[in-house]
């Protein structure tokens, strides 16, 4: 069932139960109320006979019934008969109607003084009359014909209007359900629109008030993301292409020199070691690809451990300088730790030794030295490391995109690289909810500091 149509009848079954309720109410009231008034009415006219009958000495009989029947105030199919203390009918306002009643009625007025009870169709009231040491008991029936047929009346007033608003409110509901989810449908309609390949696309925002205008407010929130990362992995996909292929046609020229003409011994030699390199170099960047690849993606799922921030400083300094011995790194603390959880950290090992590794290679790269220091500091909250160079250093602009995948400053284009190593450590560090800044001046050499919250073991 759609929600329009569950709304409509959710609303429509609640409007008609009020007015089922009401309607029922009012006619019970009004036939509580009919059936009161005129008892009455009987209880007045039992007793007005029965006064003429006992106080009035001179009246007869028959005039009584000739009165009864002939007042203005005569009801429709009235009767009215008196009964003596020992229960003989002394008086009947109708002598060719029979009249029916129940011998144990008469107990029953004697006992309770007054009774109001029904003849078939007839209303029916049984009255004690206790005067002059007499005790005659009266019944009065009659008849409530424009009472009944005023009830009629109201009974079928009710049921039409009950009918009649209960299918206005089938329309309304219908209709109101239906422009109320007008928005909803118009976003509907909106978003199969929408395909990978215009991204770009917007839902309307309305005017940005209603829980609707707020949907599509989050949904233009995901699709922002989603188009996002899109964009990046379309920019991976593009720069990872770019720079295979800059080797590979290398390569290629290299392969095609040697075939060209008949070579020495040692020319040989010198074709094959260039592309040894280049093909380490490969190597290298599809290995660098592959990492981009997987903090583009799993990064989320790796093993987090409480590990020594000192230890993995040590350890990347170990493994940087058996690769590049030309490279000197000095690691010093600004303050000694006092113990031994002042340097903990909960991380990757890993991961954090591939960041260390990538600072302190670029630190040594970047600086015609080949130096850098790490200063290793804690405080009640994080451990922080800074590495510094002397080396070519950056301007504000280039430091604004160094986390970039695959940009690379100008004054790096002489050096090797492919410009994918600080952006995986922007990932990792993000992973360790950590930061990771950079100050530097050209010429003058660089400083990146990564601050990593203390772990809480
Ligand atoms: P790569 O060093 O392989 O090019 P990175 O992602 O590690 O890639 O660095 C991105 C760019 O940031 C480098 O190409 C370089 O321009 C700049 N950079 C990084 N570290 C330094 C540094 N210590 N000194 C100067 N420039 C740096």
């Amino acid at each position: 069932m759609t929600i329009r149509n569950r709304i409509s009848l959710q609303f429509t079954l609640i409007v008609a139960s009020i007015l089922i309720l009401f309607s029922v109410l009012v006619y019970i009231t009004s036939a509580e109320y009919r059936q009161e008034e005129y008892y009455e009415r009987l209880t007045r006219k039992a007793r007005t006979t029965v006064r003429f009958l006992v106080e009035v000495k001179e009246i007869d009989r028959n005039l009584l019934k000739i009165i009864d029947r002939n007042t203005l105030s005569a009801l429709i199919n009235e009767k009215v008969l008196v009964f003596n203390d020992r229960n003989q009918l002394i008086y009947a306002s109708v002598d060719d109607k029979i009249i029916n009643y129940q011998p144990s009625l008469l107990d029953q007025v004697r006992e309770q003084h007054t009774v109001e009870t029904s003849d078939g169709d007839n209303e029916l009231v049984g009255l004690l009359y206790n005067e002059q040491g007499k005790s005659l008991v009266v019944l009065a029936s009659a008849y409530d014909e424009f009472g009944r047929s005023k009830l009629s009346n109201l009974r079928d007033t009710l049921i039409w209007g009950l009918l009649g608003g209960i299918g206005l409110t089938v329309a309304l509901g219908f209709f109101f359900a239906g422009k109320s989810l007008q928005p909803i449908a118009s976003i509907n309609q909106q978003i199969q629109t929408i395909t990978a390949r215009n991204m770009k696309q917007r839902l309307d925002e309305g005017q940005q008030q209603d829980e609707i205008d707020q949907l599509a407010i989050n949904f233009n929130n995901v699709l922002g993301r989603l188009e996002q990362a899109f964009e990046q992995q379309r920019m991976f996909v593009s720069h990872a292409s770019h720079e295979l292929r800059t080797p590979l046609t290398a390569l290629k020229s290299e392969i095609q020199l040697g075939l060209r003409r008949r070579l020495s011994g040692e020319e040989y030699e010198g074709v094959l070691k260039t592309l040894m390199a280049d093909t380490e170099r490969l190597i290298s960047l599809s290995n660098s690809l592959l990492w981009l690849a997987r903090t583009l993606e799993s990064l989320q799922q790796v093993k987090l451990e409480v590990l020594r921030i000192d230890e993995v400083v040590f350890d990347a300094q170990a493994e940087l300088q058996s690769a590049h011995p030309a490279y000197q790194v000095q690691v010093e603390y600004v303050n000694l730790p006092e113990n031994d959880t002042d340097t903990l950290v909960r991380g990757n090992n890993d991961l954090l030794r591939r960041v260390v590794l990538n600072l302190l290679d670029n630190a040594c790269k970047y600086s015609a030295d080949h130096q850098a220091w790490v200063l290793i500091a804690t405080d009640p909250q994080y451990c922080s490391l800074s590495v510094r160079d002397d080396g070519i250093g950056m301007t504000p602009e280039e430091v604004t995109r160094i986390f970039e995948p695959f940009y690379r400053t100008g004054s790096a284009q002489g050096y090797d690289g492919f410009g994918v190593g600080l952006s995986i450590c922007q990932r990792i560090i993000d992973l360790h909810q950590g930061t990771i800044t950079v100050v530097s001046e050209p010429g003058q050499g660089s400083t990146f500091i990564v601050r990593l919250p203390h772990s809480t073991i």
